[in-house]
């Protein structure tokens, strides 16, 4: 009989030997909490209408609760070998630092079987008032300062003072900073040049990373080289969350042809460090992922037309490190 192959195999195979699965970016806080009453919330709304939408599952939920969610999404990333989670955290009006103190108890209780780290997602934005107030709080505690830009740009205009606002808490207190950035899969998207331009100007050179950067790709091949430039000088990384995006609904808008995921064919080659995350899971935003990770890295081999095994291994274990500032 001839010998057969299993590319999953193989791969799995060198994950484990560089030291395990890393999901570099979770929303592990809301992990599980749409089900098929709900599921018309993911039907019939866009993700600027979910960012309130959400609030039903985060404005009862307990300190408790909250854990016992992270919980279960940490069981099912461990059953897979994952060694090390990024998660954001909603700490915002509506949740308070509930889902916070829930995330550090299960850390705590997962300490020896995961290396874990938070960074606050921004759900509300950092603009108004009680959501900026809620934002200094979570800096102090989180380990990683997080944001969304987009939902200050769309109910003031404020995308870019939303990204001064992340940055200089980020050299405040010393933290890496991660930012959701082109996740609309559209040509008006141009945040994640923004974020290298921001980077530059406040003094953070290699500690900032874009979660996303779908739009990117929308870009024509000019403008993609420009962005992949300054992502180089402003030493940005990228997270790349397949499943998140490929269901970008259909439009009528002409662009450059791709899918709707981060362009890794084009930004490992140009040296740029990207990592892998499952983003949210069965929730809200995307009901059917369900954690698995080799379903995000398959999707995004496939869908990128990338079939460099070495790469997409480091992709799945140490840039995912990195990225998390666990290592140089
Ligand atoms: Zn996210």
């Amino acid at each position: 009989m001839k010998t057969q192959w299993h590319f999953k195999d193989l791969i799995l195979k060198e994950i484990k030997k560089n030291g395990g699965w890393v999901n570099a970016h979770a929303h592990a806080d809301r992990a599980f909490t749409i089900n098929p009453e709900t599921l018309d919330i993911y039907r019939k709304h866009s993700l600027e209408e979910k960012w309130d939408l959400v609030d039903v599952v985060k404005k009862d939920a307990s300190v408790t609760d909250y854990y016992d969610r992270i919980c279960k999404a940490i069981e099912v990333l461990l059953a897979q070998g994952v060694t090390v989670l990024g998660s954001f955290i909603d700490v915002d009006p509506v949740c308070e630092d509930r889902a916070i103190r829930g995330a550090i108890k299960a850390r705590e209780r997962y300490k020896n079987d995961m290396t874990i780290r938070f960074a606050n997602q921004t759900l509300k934005g950092v603009i108004e008032p009680e959501a900026r107030k809620w934002f200094d709080v979570a800096a102090a505690m989180v380990d990683i300062i997080g944001g969304l830009p987009r939902r200050d740009e769309r109910d003031y205009g404020k995308g870019s003072e939303h990204m001064d606002i992340l940055l200089e808490s980020g050299k405040k207190y010393g933290k890496m900073v991660h930012v959701h950035v082109d996740q609309f899969n559209t040509p008006e998207d141009t945040e994640t040049e923004l974020l290298c331009d921001k980077t530059i100007e406040h003094g953070m050179i290699g500690r900032v990373v874009a979660i996303h950067g779908i739009s990117i790709a929308t870009h024509p091949k000019a403008y993609r080289e420009m962005v992949y430039k300054k992502m180089k000088k402003a030493g940005v990384m990228m997270i790349s969350c397949p499943i998140a995006w490929i269901d970008s609904p259909r439009n009528e808008t002409s662009m450059p042809f791709h899918n709707a995921l981060t362009p890794i064919d084009e930004l490992v080659p140009r040296g740029i460090t990207v990592a892998l995350g499952t983003d949210n899971i069965c929730d809200y935003m995307v009901p059917f992922c369900d954690g698995d990770m080799w379903q995000e890295l398959s999707l995004l081999m496939t869908g990128c037309r990338y079939p460099e095994i070495d790469e997409v291994v480091k992709i799945a274990t140490i840039n995912g490190r990195k990225v998390l500032g666990l290592t140089e």
